[in-house]
């Protein structure tokens, strides 16, 4: 079958052919709906060096945000899985075993350290292929619900329901603002859940145009790259700063940007992974404002995240590319040229 396959460090992926995979015990074979090409996967192929945290040991097919329908059950799966039906795929697998996994944090997992991969698409072989092999108690089923369009929601739109999740108590009550910097896959998903779980007035921004706009029409106010952004994101919190902050990009301006627009007590999450800095010193910060980072979700969350998209309140914006054309979905993710979510489609039907 045709996979997009990371070969080794700092190379471009390429598309070749690789075997079909079989399901192991506990797992379930996927016709892939729809993968999603994450700015991860950039960091994984153009940025990571072997050993650096992570990092994930090369070849395997990319692809860590997927859905598909059930085409073969492995040995020992329950038939409550059904042949056929659409499901998304929960993508990070722990060892199952320890407290985290025990609580569905698969991303937290006590003994990550010793895994062999990551996730599903994370050193082990992803969804940017015809078929992918995944545990079956990482399914959540999709029902009728459309296959194509939901593959984002389980990394661009768990990562945010996450790091939303956890910011709730900040937000809650009247006069609340939350920020999101930077509204590609991630942060426009971000909107749409802090609109449906919040009464707090959303404040986006990015440093194109197009995203803000879709950010006006989705609810938000917007303010523009440049030096005045944190002076007019106080202006729009009558001075007091900000009660949570989402930074979906991750370098050290975004995070200094999010950083002086915090009120006090606030809390701000660092979910881009670009690796920038923050200094800390008493006088830096607001006052018992916090920093903190996210990493991905948990499968229970998966589960709402669902029913949010299944009740219409994520409506994840997606542009579809055949299997043969991933690789150019990459090359435009790259180049900032993607609007919302690529999503590879590997079967026309
Ligand atoms: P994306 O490429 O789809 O979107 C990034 C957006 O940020 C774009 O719209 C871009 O124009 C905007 N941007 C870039 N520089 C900016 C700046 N200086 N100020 C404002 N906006 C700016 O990326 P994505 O797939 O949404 O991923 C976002 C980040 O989150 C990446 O770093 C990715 O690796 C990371 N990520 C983290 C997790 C996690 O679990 N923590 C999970 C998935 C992705
Ligand atoms: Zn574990």
């Amino acid at each position: 079958m045709r996979a997009v396959v990371f070969e080794n460090y700092e190379r471009f992926p390429s598309l070749t052919d690789v075997p079909k995979p079989e399901p192991g015990p506990g797992e379930v074979l996927l016709r892939v709906a729809g993968a999603g090409a994450c700015h991860s996967d950039v960091s994984v192929y153009r940025h990571f060096k072997e050993g650096q945290v992570g990092a994930q040991k090369p070849p395997f097919v990319l692809g860590h945000e997927n859905s598909g329908w059930v085409e073969a059950l492995g040995p020992g799966v329950s038939e409550r899985v059904r042949i056929g039906e659409a499901y998304m795929v929960y993508g990070p697998i722990g060892c199952g075993h320890c407290r985290m996994c025990a609580q569905g944090k698969d991303t937290y997992c006590e003994n990550a350290a010793t895994m062999p991969y990551a996730a599903v698409g994370l050193g082990r072989d992803g969804g940017m292929a015809e078929y992918v092999t995944v545990p079956a108690h990482h399914l959540v089923p999709l029902g009728d619900a459309d296959p194509v369009d939901a593959a984002p929601l389980s990394d661009a739109g768990l990562t945010p329901y996450h790091a939303i999740k956890q910011a709730l108590p900040h937000l809650e009550g009247g006069g609340r603002h939350a920020l999101v910097i930077g509204l590609g896959g991630l942060g426009q998903i971000g909107v749409q859940i802090l609109r449906a779980l919040t009464g707090a007035t959303v404040i986006a921004t990015d440093v194109k145009a197009e995203p803000r706009a879709w950010a006006e029409r989705n609810g938000a106010v917007t303010v523009g790259a440049g030096e005045r952004q944190v002076e007019e994101i106080r202006e729009i919190t009558g001075g007091r700063g900000v009660d949570a902050a989402f930074d979906f990009v991750g370098i050290t301006p975004t995070i200094a940007t999010a950083a002086a627009s915090m009120a006090q007590g606030g809390r701000l999450t660092v979910v881009g992974i670009a690796g920038g800095t923050h200094e800390f010193s008493f006088f830096t910060n607001a006052y018992e404002s916090y920093i903190t980072n996210t990493y991905w979700g948990t499968v229970g969350e998966l589960w709402e995240v669902v029913d949010m998209y299944r009740a219409g309140q994520i409506r994840p914006e997606v542009e579809r590319f055949t299997l043969d054309d991933a690789l150019e979905a990459y090359r435009r993710l790259e180049a900032g040229e993607v609007f919302g979510r690529a999503v590879v489609v590997p079967h026309q039907s």
